[in-house]
């Protein structure tokens, strides 16, 4: 199943409160942004931040896909005499 879009989350920067999720296509995508967002918990525009939805699930499927792959996580200290 091709993927070609992602869901974006704008956060408030200063308080987390989600603003909105929204659908782009990949090619599209900008994580990182200047603009603001009317943060109604702040009651301020306030500079955004964005993640992807649904990232940490993604991220343990392709670990349960891949469960021997040494190119994740931190490499292992083996201790050699
Ligand atoms: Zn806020």
């Amino acid at each position: 199943m091709p993927i070609d879009q992602v869901t974006i989350v704008r956060m408030c920067r200063d308080c987390g409160t989600v603003i909105e999720t929204l659908t782009v296509k990949k090619d599209n995508m900008r994580l990182f942004s200047d603009e603001e967002v009317w943060c109604p918990k702040c009651e301020a525009n306030k500079p955004e931040i964005r993640d992807i939805a649904g990232r940490q699930e993604s991220i343990a499927k392709e670990q349960q896909s891949y469960p021997e792959s040494p190119t994740s996580g931190p490499p292992r200290l083996v201790h050699q005499e």
